[in-house]
């Protein structure tokens, strides 16, 4: 389980986060939404050890990694793709993925290539290619199977639908569907497109301000009348 606790964060003299409680199962899709400004990214990149939080606790499977840094924690099992993907776009797909291999040296013995090649058919198709030359939905793949090539235990994604359109979005979240249906890993999903967040997810957590202001089974939060009215377009 990964669990945060009253965790507080911010920039400077901004306060972002304020006191953010959440637990992601190994076993879970979990999702996160709420109002540009609210606050996601940051809670991601606190999780990820990007930014350190100010106050409050962050525990992966009991062991407190509140101030452990983030190569430590990747190292760990916890893993982000963050926004905008940001893949080596003079390298090949093959080379993008396999620096996901690296980072958490020793513990990866598997073939990329043959245990994610179903979810990613990308893989088999443009190993070769360098990704600078691929789609923004074919280059979300590449980022995905970069994260989880090193058999990460809680990954973490920020926005993966930004830039791609309705039908590669839609394509993105059946990619999710099968990331849980075949791999040991526990999802945070931040996402804009709460409707469809919202559908996958098990669970999700509204973010507003900083602060947790609805949380529940995915299919509830969907159902409230404050999701409804914010979020998904209704009157
Ligand atoms: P979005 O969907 O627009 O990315 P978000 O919910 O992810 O929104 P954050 O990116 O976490 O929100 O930003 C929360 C607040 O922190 C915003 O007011 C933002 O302006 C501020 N902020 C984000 N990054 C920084 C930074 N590096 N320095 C200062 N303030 C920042």
């Amino acid at each position: 389980m990964l669990e945060a606790r009253g965790v507080a964060a911010g920039y400077g003299s901004v306060d972002v986060l304020r006191g953010i409680d959440l637990t992601l199962a190994q076993d879970e899709v979990v999702a996160v939404v709420g109002a540009n400004g609210a606050g996601k990214s940051t809670l991601v990149r606190t999780l990820t050890g990007l930014l350190t939080a100010r106050s409050g606790t962050i525990t992966m499977d009991g062991d407190a990694i509140t101030t452990t840094s983030a190569h430590a924690r990747a190292r760990r099992g916890l893993v982000m793709v963050p926004e905008g993907r940001r893949l080596f776009a003079s390298l090949t797909v093959q080379e993008n993925v396999d620096l996901g291999r690296s980072a958490r040296a020793g513990r990866s013995d598997v073939d990329p290539f043959e245990v994610l090649g179903d979810i990613f058919p990308i893989l088999a198709e443009r190993a070769h290619q360098r990704a600078g030359l691929l789609s923004g939905g074919e280059q979300q793949q590449v980022a995905l199977a970069r994260a989880l090539v090193g058999r990460p235990r809680y990954l973490l994604l920020d926005e993966p639908s930004l830039g791609l359109s309705p039908a590669l979005t839609t394509r993105l979240f059946q990619t999710v569907a099968k990331i849980r249906e075949h791999l040991p890993v526990g999802i945070l999903l931040v996402e804009q497109m709460v409707d469809r967040a919202l559908e996958l997810a098990d669970r999700a957590y509204v973010i507003e301000r900083g602060q947790v202001v609805l949380e529940g089974p995915a299919s509830e939060v969907a159902a409230s009348g404050e999701v409804q009215r914010a979020y998904l377009g209704e009157v």
